[in-house]
């Protein structure tokens, strides 16, 4: 919607718009106009972001995201506080779990350590016991020569 009570007159210096009221003729200001000279002292600097401009042909040239931009840095800060915290607990939480599963992980080695000990010792029976067999069968051999 196009607000008939105002005018648009261009800074100079950051080349923002800024609106001024109708009653002041645009042709009358001095050639080079700059955001201090706006009696609007919410757009009264550079610094200050662009009015949102409804149903200009200008709008192309606009930077969308800076009218918003202190909302959502402040949003975003609150935002980041949360996720800070959140991602604090869960990081505590994570190591407590960390140390439990650590704790059973270490349990569950030693016990494959132990099997793997004993089938290891049952294997090396076993070789001996085959070993031993070999030989008597080889002395057997030679007896029967
Ligand atoms: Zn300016």
């Amino acid at each position: 919607m196009t607000d008939v009570s105002r005018n648009w007159v261009q800074c100079d210096a950051c080349s923002k718009w800024r609106a001024i009221s109708a009653d002041v003729y645009v042709d009358e200001l001095p050639d080079r106009w700059f955001c201090s000279m706006n009696k609007d002292d919410t757009y009264n600097s550079c610094e200050k972001v662009e009015e949102p401009q409804e149903d200009d042909d200008d709008n192309g040239e606009n930077d969308d995201n800076g009218e918003d931009d202190d909302d959502v840095s402040e949003t975003v800060d609150e935002e980041t506080a949360n996720l800070e915290a959140e991602a604090e607990a869960t990081a505590a939480e994570l190591v407590k779990e960390n140390k439990k599963r650590a704790r059973e992980e270490d349990k569950d080695r030693r016990a494959k350590e132990r099997k793997i000990a004993s089938e290891t010792k049952a294997q090396q029976e076993l070789e001996d016991y085959v070993a031993g067999l070999t030989e008597e069968q080889k002395n057997e051999h030679k007896r029967m020569r």
